[in-house]
């Protein structure tokens, strides 16, 4: 399960570690919405209880008036359109209660007995129960009727109405106990039998009354106390209640109050009390709905809240979630960036923390690389005075270029000394050829001149043998002169002293001089293709040096082949001028380096061929001179041509 978690992606744990404080929210916010609901349907429910306890009082209040018309149509054959019209209400009351969800109302006729109240009223209809049994059945009916209506709901939330709960609970039990002792006085006034028993009987009932009553004085709202004594004082409850307490004082009655009376009286009382009770009723039913509304209204703000703060939640997740996997993303570029080598970081706005500090230690990489590679930059151009500072003594690349530093600072001052030899040398051996080919060329010449004339006083029919020698000799000082010459030209081209005086010359005639002088001891076959007339403006010697300088390497670097092709031709305001030969050619690699100074190709031909590499170097720099240009096409085995162009004269 951990290698699992640890393979997989930082964004997936990132949005995992959000998920989790997410749905513990969406847990507790399910609870808390569940409790509000719940909560809710509870004071629903005592609402409706509340409804439903009003609705038990009147039906109590119409049982008590059914009771009496009841009592006294068996009694006295009288009053049967009342117990009708009492029947029609009560039964009314009842088909409401039968509808309600009031789960104190579960199987109330069972629990009242009113599940036997058709029985009764058909046993009263005919006349087949007594006065008595009348009075008890509905008595037992409101008693236990009574309980229903007074349950009081013990919760916080309900209180606000919990003393005008207690208040009613007090005056029903009032009116119930009040409509026993008004019936017992009634009887007693009406039948004037025993008299003095029933007042006994019901001094007890009379007790509780007065105790309920206590109770409501001192548990109702000061406001409903007050509107009792009010009404006390001025209804006839007040009267009812006198009596009521000289009789039980006494046990005398009052000669001037009549069974009639006393019933008016005491319907009046109780009329009263009934109408503070529905006033109670109706107060506590109003302020329940409207704590009903208050925590339905709550129930729909607290949704709304823990929504809200769901919403919030995930927002503020995915946020996060985003801001590191960006912070991580911009590191990720830059570290593919510094691998890379490439440069332009964007790191900007970093957070802090871990994620900040390696932004900083990749700007710092990266710094790093830049001012090494500045120090390196610099030092490869031989600047030294940069100072190349290594991070740590572990830190491998400065250490490296530190080392380069001092390495090829040593390097270069080791090469400039070299180069300064070098160029001692060079100066020396360029003096040395100098004066060298300067006092070779005296005796040369005059070697030259003698045997010359020692060729010019021989005569026929002298020793043939000497003639040749001789001759041998003329051809070797030739060999030795062009060599001094080649040493001379050098030395002055090195020495810019080479003087060019041009004419306009056809270079055609050129040619074929060149031609008639080189092959005048030459076994080889120069075929001449001229393809132009055309006149230059050159120094004509040292464009006849460059001819017979190719024509001469031709005749020695093509021994065995027998022909030589010489062609000249015009070309777009230039002659060309080509000797081709089919000797052995030359390797591509060379043919650039054969122009330069003493550079001569090695290999079997290097002692074979006697020479000193200058020619074709002061050749090339002849026709430069000359603003024209010079080369060679050759192939291996095949043989080589070598041109060079000249513009036309003006
Ligand atoms: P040299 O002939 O005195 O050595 P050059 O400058 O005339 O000097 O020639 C340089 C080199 O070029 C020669 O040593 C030779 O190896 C090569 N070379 C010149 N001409 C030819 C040619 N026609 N065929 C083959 N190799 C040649």
């Amino acid at each position: 399960m951990l290698p699992r978690f640890r393979n997989l992606s930082l964004t997936f744990k990132l949005l995992l570690i959000g998920f989790i404080p997410i749905l513990f929210l969406l847990y507790f916010s399910i609870l808390i919405y569940r409790e509000k609901s719940q909560r809710v349907e509870l004071i629903g429910n005592y609402v409706e209880h509340v409804e439903q306890s009003a609705n038990i009082s009147e039906l109590i209040a119409e049982l008590s008036r059914e009771r009496r018309y009841s009592y006294l149509f068996i009694l006295r054959d009288s009053a049967y359109p009342q117990v009708l019209q009492h029947r029609q209400r009560t039964d009314s009351i009842m088909r409401i209660l039968d509808k309600s969800n009031d789960l104190a109302l579960k199987n109330y006729t069972q629990y009242t007995f009113l599940d036997k109240l058709s029985q009764t009223r058909t046993a009263i209809d005919s006349s087949k129960i007594t006065t008595n049994n009348v009075i008890q059945y509905y008595t037992d009916a409101i008693f236990r009727l009574n309980t229903l209506a007074s349950a009081i709901p013990g919760n916080t939330f309900l209180k606000p109405v919990y003393e005008d709960l207690i208040a009613q609970r007090n005056l029903s039990q009032m009116i119930t106990y009040f409509g026993i002792i008004r019936t017992n006085v009634f009887n007693v006034l009406y039948t004037r039998k025993y008299m003095l028993e029933t007042i006994f009987g019901t001094l007890g009932v009379f007790k509780v009354y007065k105790t309920y009553e206590k109770e409501f004085l001192l548990k109702a709202s000061p406001r409903a106390a007050i509107n009792y004594n009010n009404i006390k004082k001025i209804s006839d409850l007040k009267t009812a209640d006198d009596y009521l307490d000289s009789l039980f004082a006494t046990f005398k009655f009052d000669s001037t109050v009549d069974a009639r009376q006393w019933w008016t009286i005491s319907t009046n009382s109780l009329t009263t009390l009934r109408k503070e009770q529905r006033a109670l009723w109706k107060s506590v039913d109003t302020r329940m709905r409207e704590i009903y509304e208050r925590e339905k209204g709550t129930k729909s703000q607290t949704l709304l809240f823990l929504l809200i703060a769901i919403a919030f939640v995930i927002a503020f997740v995915a946020y996060l979630v985003m801001h590191i996997q960006q912070s991580l993303n911009n590191l990720k570029r830059a570290a593919i960036k510094i691998s890379k080598g490439e440069r332009g970081l964007e790191l900007k706005n970093m957070p802090s923390g871990i994620i900040g500090e390696l932004a900083r230690c990749i700007i710092e990489i990266d710094k790093n690389d830049v001012s090494l590679a500045h120090a390196a930059n610099e030092i490869g151009k031989g600047n030294f005075d940069v100072t190349v500072k290594p991070r740590s003594d572990k830190d491998l690349l400065g250490i490296s270029i530190q080392k380069m530093k001092i390495d090829l600072q040593e390097y270069a001052s080791q090469k400039e000394r070299i180069q300064k030899e070098t160029q001692d040398l060079v100066y020396r051996r360029d003096e040395f050829f100098s004066i060298a080919s300067h006092e070779l060329k005296t005796p040369v010449t005059s070697l030259k001149a003698y045997t010359q004339l020692l060729l010019m006083d021989w005569k026929e029919g002298e020793d043939p043998q000497h003639k040749k020698m001789l001759e041998r000799m003329d051809m070797q000082i030739n060999k030795l002169t062009s060599l001094i010459n080649d040493l001379l030209d050098t030395s002055k081209l090195e020495k810019g002293q080479l003087v060019y005086h041009k004419e306009t010359f056809v270079l055609n005639d050129l040619v074929k001089e060149i031609i008639d002088d080189v092959t005048i001891t030459s076994t080889h076959e120069v075929v001449f293709h001229s393809h132009s007339n055309s006149s230059v403006y050159a120094d004509r010697d040292r464009i006849g040096q460059v001819i017979s300088n190719f024509l001469t390497n031709a005749i020695k670097y093509a021994p065995d082949s027998r022909e030589i092709i010489v062609s000249l031709k015009d070309v777009d305001h230039k002659v060309i001028c080509s000797v081709t030969d089919y000797g052995n050619g030359i390797d591509p690699s060379e043919q650039r380096k054969i122009f330069e100074r003493f550079y001569r190709i090695s290999g079997n031909n290097l002692h074979t061929f006697p020479g000193l590499g200058l020619g074709l170097f002061i050749c090339k720099e002849i026709i430069e001179k000359h603003g024209g240009k010079i080369g060679l096409k050759s192939e291996l085995g095949k043989g080589s041509t070598f041109y060079f162009e000249l513009p036309f004269s003006n």
